[in-house]
């Protein structure tokens, strides 16, 4: 009872933190679906996903059927924990995007691919997006040639996005983009991978993002 009540305590103050620090795979369980958040791992058999799908928790395994309420906010979430930001500043960028003209939900998944991080990731010198958050933090990447260490920042079409050279050594920088010259990188950025930059080239059309997301059902959760 007593350790119970502890591992609440613990789970509370790892979601009330700005940054979540618990298990990223649970997360990938609670969503029923890859979310890439580990790097390499991801794409081994050791993925919690390839033994495991099924929701983190004593009723994980119960058969439940979502409302429609509960599928909105399952794919909120979802997005949310893909592109690793935090509730308020997810609702910004929804706002953001339906200020926008066109599609809401597209224009969002456009403003999340913008985002550096993403970007980064993107282009291969990370493994994961929350490397490549760190990368941005730590003054490794330039814009432009103009350093930047804000992982949200939005990156325009044609901005160039180079990794210092102080950090061009960094091991687990080689090996991400070893890794994605065999994945292959994103068709919206160009990527020198000797060089450690790359071009954003333009923002990505729906049909280049991943299709397993429902931006729709975020649109219905938020314009109630
Ligand atoms: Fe998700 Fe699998 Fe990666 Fe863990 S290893 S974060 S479960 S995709």
């Amino acid at each position: 009872m007593v350790v119970g009540r502890l591992r609440n305590v613990a789970y509370n103050w790892r979601v009330t933190l700005a940054k979540y620090t618990g298990s990223k795979c649970k997360l990938c369980r609670r969503e029923g679906s890859k979310l890439f958040l580990k790097g390499e791992k991801c794409f081994t058999s050791k993925c919690a996903m390839e033994n495991r799908a099924f929701p983190p928790g004593q009723h994980g395994q119960r058969r439940t059927r979502l409302s429609d309420y509960a599928l909105q906010l399952r794919e909120k979430q979802k997005v949310r924990r893909i592109y690793g930001i935090l509730e308020k500043q997810f609702r910004l960028y929804y706002h953001q995007a339906d200020s926008r003209k066109g599609s809401t939900g597209e224009n969002l998944l456009q403003l999340l691919e913008c985002r550096l991080d993403s970007v980064v990731y993107r282009m291969g010198l990370a493994i994961s997006r929350s490397e490549a958050r760190q990368l941005i933090r730590h003054n490794s990447i330039r814009v432009n040639d103009i350093r930047v260490n804000i992982p949200s920042y939005q990156v325009s079409p044609e901005d160039k996005i180079t990794v210092v050279d102080k950090a061009k050594s960094q091991l687990r920088i080689k090996a991400s983009v070893e890794a994605s010259q065999q994945r292959g990188t994103a068709d919206w950025v160009a990527v020198d991978s000797k060089g450690l930059e790359g071009i954003f080239t333009s923002i990505p059309e729906r049909s280049e993002l991943p299709s397993d997301i429902n931006e729709q059902l975020i649109v219905e959760l938020y314009s109630k």
